[in-house]
């Protein structure tokens, strides 16, 4: 990738934002919870099948004029991405892989017939709303700048069919360390009434659909006391998937470290492919396979199972406690945050706020 200096010029600024943005900046910035307040500038480029990309924009954070009639207000054509801007204590400004993010942006825009966006755009976009939003990004440990690019289907037609004008956005939202008291275990509620996805639907797509499909089983946990549910594959209803917007890994008391493969209906995670990555550099047994319930339940039991977490760029790694469904309710091993876990949250954090070296580049100066 070319240095973010040459791409950002790309997204040009075109419109400052309003001084009451400006003025809501320190209110924010000492009060940082996730996802709730947003910069003052926003990231936008235009799509036609005539035009293709054009329009490369940075303006003010404003709303979006749309047509009732718009596309994606009734048939759920869009995509999203998540990653974090860092700041290292030099001041300077980072973000993690984005390559990665550009390429599965790209592969949910083709899973749901929207117009790619070039790599170097994508990347272009990032380093132009940070440079205008730089003051947005937090210093405070744990906290970072949470970029949110997005594809709309912007067409007023009520045909179905993939829509003549996209817009691409890019906003950013200041927030807070996840692990507000620490590194604290979840409790996940196993959905067994309920899936997110099937065998060639959207599962392996960023798009809402699929998030929508998850509220209500959330919720439902949520009321019995769990704040995460585990999707099980669809087909069999027998293994396990993901979270709502994690990815999930299990290590065996032999060291060996397991994740469920990619199959189609689940999420590719940057956080998942970083971990396999730091784990396999340290000469680990990784395995991506099928992860059976009831298997794992009996090695949970049993103490074969000795660490268990879920991971995604929000929460970074949360070790989970406790696991529960219908008709079992089994904790992993004390319920307390394991060591390989807890190694593998300080080594990532630590290469993500410039700490430590970073062997595969994974870190783009923004
Ligand atoms: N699965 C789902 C369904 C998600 O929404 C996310 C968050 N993007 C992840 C996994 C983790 O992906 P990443 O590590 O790239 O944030």
């Amino acid at each position: 990738l070319r240095p973010a200096a040459e791409l950002a010029p790309r997204f040009p600024l075109t419109a400052n934002a309003s001084p009451a943005a400006a003025d809501a900046h320190a209110q924010v910035m000492d009060h940082l919870t996730f996802g709730v307040a947003f910069t003052d500038h926003m990231a936008r480029a235009s799509w036609t099948p005539a035009e293709g990309w054009h329009a490369h924009r940075v303006g003010a954070f404003a709303p979006l004029t749309l047509s009732p009639a718009a596309a994606v207000l009734h048939y759920g054509q869009e995509i999203f991405e998540g990653l974090k801007a860092y700041r290292h204590d030099d001041g300077s400004v980072w973000t993690f892989r984005p390559g990665f993010n550009a390429a599965r942006l790209n592969a949910s825009a083709r899973r749901l017939a929207l117009p790619e966006l070039p790599e170097e755009d994508f990347v272009a976009s990032l380093a132009a709303l940070v440079g205008a939003d730089e003051r947005w990004v937090p210093e405070a440990a744990g906290s970072s700048l949470y970029l949110r690019p997005f594809m709309i289907a912007t067409e007023p037609f009520l045909g179905v069919r993939s829509a003549h004008a996209i817009e691409y956005l890019v906003i950013a939202s200041p927030v807070g360390p996840y692990f507000v008291h620490g590194f604290q275990p979840v409790a996940i509620w196993v959905a067994q009434d309920y899936h997110r996805v099937g065998r060639g639907g959207m599962g392996a797509a960023k798009t809402g659909g699929n998030y929508a499909a998850s509220l209500l089983p959330q919720q439902e946990a949520y009321a019995k006391g769990f704040e995460q549910v585990c999707f099980l594959d669809a087909a069999t209803g027998t293994h396990l998937e993901e979270l709502g917007g994690m990815n999930v890994f299990v290590i065996d008391a032999d060291g060996t470290v397991r994740t469920p493969s990619l199959t189609g209906t689940i999420l590719e995670g940057g956080t998942r492919a970083s971990i396999l990555q730091l784990l396999r550099d340290g000469g680990r047994t990784v395995r991506e396979e099928t992860i059976a319930l009831t298997e794992l339940l009996e090695q949970i039991r049993s103490g074969e199972v000795v660490e268990a977490f879920a991971c995604g760029t929000a929460a970074v790694i949360t070790p989970i406690g406790r696991l529960a469904g219908e008709d079992f309710d089994v904790t992993v091993a004390d319920g307390a945050p394991g060591q390989v876990t807890t190694e593998l949250y300080t080594t990532l954090t630590d290469i993500q706020y410039g700490r430590r070296e970073d062997p595969h580049d994974w870190m783009y100066r923004l």
